[in-house]
């Protein structure tokens, strides 16, 4: 019996199935040091405790409109006038199951078999796949610097005839870098000349640090939500560090709002109402919880740039927001230990029992992409163990849980 070729050709999303591995040897009582995880771990913010609760205490968990509640529609409405400076109406929001469902939505929505959609790397590992999921092509812009921020130009060049969108996440999933302002105007600006779509996945947008802004792309428009080339991904996972929640949003205009409804009620027909009284509760309610957290981060950041800066050769750009770094592991994946990202971070998590990510997933060969949204004991012990299992300069012995180790491989 012959399976849908694209549906087969879709591998498990290398973060998702890394976090069942050291949830696996966990489980079996290793000392596992995730440093592989996107998730801030905070407990969920108590103003989203009590309304989702109070949801649930009700009895009343039903389905609910397809696009989202009325009462969760009018916190994003005002979520997007507060930090957008954007006019939103009600039509123009559909709430999904995270952003991820709100990403696969919108590709789904745009593309006819054969359209390309240009993304940049490195990127977040799901979006070729997604583009390859609704029959569209995936047009990877790589930096011929070796930056992780392409020049306009180099973004530029591959738009065609056939180019329906692009995506821009910035904050960036995996490097941490924040594109700069004239960047993202320059795009804003080429989307409209052309009637490409400019998808921005925000997700990050507030967890930036040292006083670096993630400026929207809709500050370079002078088009409101309706008329605007410009559609907005956010959600709560990130920024109130409920990636359980699974709520996420979409701003864009009517037309394509009410068909991505249609696609939703064909699929998935609501987010649950108790979820989406969480994210209601969570944007409603105190929002120095974002502050504790991008403050808590920026400080592992800190932390991180430290350990990393006596790791010898390895380099590190250093992140403007998210909570992932993406050094260069070059030096270290072209000998006997490993011979690639995806051998090494095999390797690591063996010898040092250390969850990475290889960059390859990122398009960023020789990488390794570091979380640091842990705990600063994670991963200044995570780096040590790192440093103990590849760096000839490292002290050869360590203690890995209870066991003594001895280095002897280099
Ligand atoms: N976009 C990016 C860049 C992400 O890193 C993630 C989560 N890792 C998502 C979207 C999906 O977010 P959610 O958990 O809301 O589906």
């Amino acid at each position: 019996m012959s399976l849908s070729q694209v549906a087969s050709s879709i591998p498990a999303s290398p973060t998702i199935a890394l976090n069942e591995e050291a949830r696996l040897l966990r489980e079996k009582g290793e000392p596992v040091i995730h440093l592989g995880i996107g998730e801030p771990k905070n407990k969920t913010p108590i103003s989203a405790i009590l309304s989702s609760a109070a949801k649930l205490a009700s009895g009343d968990v039903k389905y609910v409109p397809t696009d989202g509640t009325p009462s969760l529609k009018k916190a994003i409405v005002h979520y997007s006038e507060e930090n957008y400076d954007r006019v939103v109406s009600p039509q123009n929001i559909i709430v999904s199951d995270g952003a991820k469902q709100s990403l696969f939505n919108i590709l789904f929505t745009l593309c006819n078999p054969q359209d390309e959609v240009i993304i940049i790397a490195p990127y977040w590992v799901s979006y070729p796949e997604m583009i390859r999921m609704v029959g569209a092509i995936p047009v990877i812009v790589t930096p011929e610097d070796g930056s992780f921020v392409p020049r306009f130009d180099e973004i530029e060049r591959v738009v065609g005839s056939y180019t329906k969108a692009i995506v821009v996440n910035s904050p960036n999933n995996p490097s941490g870098m924040v594109y700069p302002e004239d960047l993202i105007g320059q795009m804003v600006d080429l989307c409209e000349r052309k009637g490409i779509y400019m998808i921005c996945d925000d997700i990050y947008h507030k967890l930036v640090f040292d006083g670096i802004v993630a400026v929207p792309a809709c500050k370079y428009t002078q088009k409101d939500v309706e008329n605007s080339k410009i559609i907005l991904v956010n959600g709560v996972a990130k920024l109130y560090g409920m990636t359980g929640f699974r709520v996420g949003w979409v701003i864009a205009p009517k037309k394509l709002v009410a068909i991505m409804t249609n696609v939703q009620s064909q699929t998935t027909t609501c987010v649950s109402p108790v979820m989406q009284a969480a994210a209601e509760g969570a944007l409603t309610g105190m929002q120095s919880i974002v502050e504790s957290l991008r403050l808590s981060i920026q400080n592992n950041r800190d932390v991180l740039m430290q350990e990393l800066h006596s790791f010898t050769d390895v380099h590190c750009v250093k992140p403007q927001g998210t909570f992932y770094a993406l050094p260069d592991f070059n030096a270290y994946c072209r000998n006997s230990v490993a011979k690639n990202s995806v051998e090494l971070c095999q390797f690591l998590l063996k010898k040092a029992l250390v969850v990475t990510v290889p960059g390859k997933e990122f398009g960023m060969e020789n990488h390794l992409r570091l979380s640091y949204a842990g705990t600063v004991k994670e991963l200044t012990e995570g780096i040590e163990r790192m440093k103990w299992a590849l760096d000839p300069n490292a002290p050869s012995e360590i203690y890995i849980g209870d066991r003594k180790l001895v280095r002897d491989w280099l």
